[in-house]
């Protein structure tokens, strides 16, 4: 809990140091030399201070990076640990690592595992890409050799980074200069000024810690940006919390659309937590006038509320535990509909159009003391638990992992100023009369909130699971079984990706920007998910454990068209909510499951959620479960027959994917399921990418399996998914089937498989194979995607070919 205070002293310390001291006078040298001199000399300074970390390149293709590097190789004499560092060219949020080593080219996606914090592999989190590049100068650590030396372009973007390299800007703020430090942001020779520090924060971070008001002002209307984190994860608010300097929250709040929100991804603490555990009250003050939350929750649950008890503020602490909204312009008269269902909800929005921010408030079906939110956006209707617990001796009212509040009304009043999680801020409600009341009387604000969010297209990106030496993120909260959504904190997902000013949008990817895998819910029209009470399962034995969670039988009790109960055989994947990263997603995932339909891949029945925090996919039982286990298990009964029709099956029902335009991403044979000899079914088809675990490339998952040897090497390299991509994965599973089991590229590692792969060689022929058979993995495994067979060749090839004719009559049964 103390962590947010270890700068203090280090600080000062450099301020006092004897060097900085002498150049830190610009006051003084500027009766010497003209601004401009100095700004002149300073930027020299600071670039020979900064060579060591020019190795960025900014955003450029994979070919281009090898290019610059191979001409580097000439230069530097083919020296191992020539690396560069570039924007990943599909994802905005994240980098890439190209390195040279013994004569092959690498490139390892750094990943962005919170704001500002980056992993590569299985390797340790890190704070700023250059702390990342530093560490692997040290150590390979997992790389094939350790960095050395780069090919020199520029240093890496400034919000991205722990430290930097203190500028004239730094120091005409830390002096106090308002004058001086505008002829520095109207100069030409103005450094960056979001540039950080040696000790880590930007000119607007000292300023607000200090509490020069000018100065921040000044910075703030000249481009800095408000929501920027320093080497302690804080924001310019943060820092004002902490330095006790009330006056500047309005400036950033105000001028630089400061969000109050925002959580340092260290430990999930808003600017209010920061004010309570310092126990300044007028910071609080004026938090609470700007609608910031009076009981936040921190990554650990703790509030603001609980900091001023703990560390004794007692004048705080009253003013959070009694404050008491005095603006509250939203009733429940104006939006509450006791009466009225999930339907009836739906239907009322409808008729009033599905207008953006368009919502309602009914009773919750499952507990009488909850609510459902029930909001447009985007023509769709959204549903929200407002759930209900005691805090502190009194109820409050919280969606998902957001604040608590003392009155529902405060809730609505809260979401109509903050969108934080939801999909837009409430604007406008229903009330019984059916009459439309406008909740938001501010649109300005609300239109930057929302354009806010509109800007970052990788909110909802997966994060990683928490690694060793992070503070763990709150894992996301439980739902209910009756609502199709959960809240995503904005803050945190702002916070997940470049911290940009609102003036300074991120610019759009280039035209030759591999195109991004079209969203899972457009690929089929919507249709409800379906739900199962968990009551109406029977829980069984443990059958299978995944990679994303155990497998259970059991039996499913439903009424049939008649009304007559039938039960029937079922598989239930068990998955602890918390393994899940992004609910929203993984649910739309099912839905477009629940709508696939064909005798080759296996039935997806419903969905439903326990008591106990777990959400329960439930699909037919097959009998004789993985094909992988069979392999192995049944050698000796297998011919060739088998094989083939197996192939042909799974062709066939991977051609109906195709046309539904479902990239599968994990088809191996672990994930094909047997019925019976004679009927082989595709499994766990998007759940890779609900789940969001194969997304992270270079990594191992949890079973110690590297879902990277069957990944396509576009995949590995660009993160490019396509059915192409999928047709790579069926040849490697082939090679499972006529080796019967065995492991491919038996026990290479992961980054071994992508040098071998990459040098052209490919996974010998099994024994057993069939030359024919054979060839067909060779042409799925060919280099360039579009030379790859589809589906549909696949299919016929396995079918028609005169040598398989038990499966081509046995094939011609499914048409
Ligand atoms: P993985 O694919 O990582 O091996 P899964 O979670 O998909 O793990 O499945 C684990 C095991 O559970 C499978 O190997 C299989 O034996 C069994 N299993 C999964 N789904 C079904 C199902 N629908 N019917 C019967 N058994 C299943
Ligand atoms: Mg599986």
């Amino acid at each position: 809990m103390m962590e947010n205070d270890t700068d203090d002293d280090q600080f000062d310390s450099i301020y006092a140091n004897e060097e900085t001291t002498e150049l830190i006078n610009v006051k003084e040298r500027l009766q010497s030399y003209s601004l401009e001199e100095l700004l002149k000399e300073d930027r020299e300074k600071v670039k020979e201070k900064e060579k060591e970390k020019q190795y960025y390149h900014g955003r450029i293709t994979r070919d281009v990076a090898e290019d610059i590097l191979k001409k580097e190789l000439g230069k530097v004499g083919n020296k191992d640990g020539l690396f560069l560092v570039r924007e990943s060219s599909f994802s905005c949020s994240s980098f890439v690592l190209s390195l040279y080593s013994k004569g092959v080219f690498y490139h390892f996606q750094i990943n962005m595992v919170k704001p500002c914090h980056f992993s590569i592999d299985e390797g340790p989190t890190i704070h700023g890409l250059d702390r990342l590049i530093q560490n692997y100068h040290e150590h390979a650590q997992g790389l094939p050799t350790h960095l050395t030396v780069f090919s020199k372009c520029k240093t890496p973007p400034d919000d991205q980074r722990h430290s930097g390299a203190t500028n004239l800007l730094h120091r005409a703020v830390l002096e106090n200069i308002p004058d001086i430090v505008e002829k520095i942001v109207k100069s030409k020779f103005c450094p960056p000024v979001n540039a950080k520090s040696d000790w880590g924060t930007t000119a607007l971070h000292d300023a607000c810690y200090y509490g020069f008001e000018d100065c921040a002002d000044i910075v703030v209307r000249n481009g800095a940006d408000v929501n920027a984190l320093d080497k302690d994860g804080q924001t310019a608010l943060h820092k004002c919390c902490k330095g006790n300097k009330a006056g500047i929250i309005s400036i950033l709040i105000n001028e630089g659309q400061a969000d109050v929100n925002m959580r340092n991804p260290k430990s999930g603490w808003t600017p209010m937590h920061q004010a309570a555990y310092k126990g300044h009250l007028e910071c609080i003050k004026i938090l609470l006038d700007f609608h910031s939350p009076y009981f936040a929750r921190a990554d650990d649950g703790v509030t603001p509320l609980d900091l001023t008890e703990n560390y004794e503020h007692k004048h705080c602490f009253d003013e959070l535990d009694k404050f008491e909204p005095s603006n509250i312009v939203t009733h429940k008269k104006d939006w509450f509909h006791p009466e009225i269902d999930r339907v009836g909800a739906q239907k009322i929005l409808e008729l009033k159009g599905l207008r953006e921010g368009l919502f309602l408030v009914r009773s919750s079906k499952k507990n009488p003391d909850w609510q459902v939110l029930t909001l447009c956006h985007e023509q769709k209707v959204f549903n929200y638990q407002i759930k209900t617990k005691h805090y502190r001796d009194r109820l409050v009212y919280y969606i998902d992992d957001g604040p608590y509040y003392k009155q529902l009304d405060h809730v609505i009043q809260y979401y109509s100023y903050h969108a934080n999680g939801l999909p837009c801020v409430l604007r406008l409600s229903v009330n019984p009369a059916m009459e439309l009341i406008q909740i938001s009387k501010d649109d300005e604000y609300f239109n930057l909130q929302e354009s806010n969010h509109q800007q970052f297209p990788m909110l909802s990106t997966p994060a990683l699971p928490p690694r060793p030496d992070d503070m763990t993120p709150r894992p996301p909260s439980a739902g209910d079984a009756e609502y199709s959504q959960s809240v995503k904190r904005t803050s945190q997902q702002q916070a997940r990706t470049p911290p940009t000013s609102p003036k300074l949008k991120t610019p759009p990817p280039p035209p030759n920007h591999p195109p991004p895998q079209p969203p899972a819910a457009s690929r089929l029209s919507v249709v409800e998910l379906k739900r199962i009470d968990f009551k109406s399962l029977k829980r069984g034995k443990e059958i299978g454990q995944g990679e994303f969670g155990s497998v259970e039988k059991g039996v499913y009790t439903y009424k049939n068209d008649k009304g007559k109960k039938e039960k029937t055989e079922v598989a239930i994947k068990v998955f602890h909510k918390t393994s899940i990263n992004n609910q929203e997603d993984f649910l739309k995932e099912a839905r477009t499951m629940q709508q696939l339909k064909h005798e080759c891949i296996v039935n997806f029945i419903g969905i439903s959620e326990t008591d106990n925090h777990e959400l329960l996919l439930v699909e037919e039982f097959i009998e004789k479960g993985s094909m992988l286990d069979y392999l192995l298990d049944h050698h000796d009964k297998i011919n060739k027959d088998n094989l083939y029709l197996w192939a042909a099956q799974i062709a066939l029902g991977m051609t109906y994917l195709e046309q539904q335009k479902m990239v599968h991403r994990d088809l191996a044979a672990r994930n094909i399921l047997l019925q019976n000899e004679k009927r082989a079914k595709i499994s766990d088809f998007g759940l890779s990418r609900a789940v969001g675990s194969n997304s992270d490339y270079y990594k191992a998952t949890t079973g110690g399996r590297w879902p990277i040897k069957w990944y396509a090497p576009e995949c590995v390299n660009y993160g490019h998914f396509s059915h192409a991509s999928d047709v790579w994965s069926f040849g490697i599973t082939l090679w499972e089937m006529f080796s019967f089991g065995e492991s491919p590229y038996g026990d290479m590692k992961g980054i071994e498989v992508i040098q071998f792969i990459e040098e052209g060689k490919r996974l010998d022929k099994p024994e057993k194979c069939p030359v024919v058979a054979y060839q067909q993995m060779l042409q799925c495994w060919e280099k360039e995607p579009k030379k790859r067979p589809s589906f549909k060749m696949l299919n016929s090839h396995f079918t028609e070919e005169s040598e398989y004719a038990c499966v081509r009559d046995i094939m011609k049964s499914y048409r």
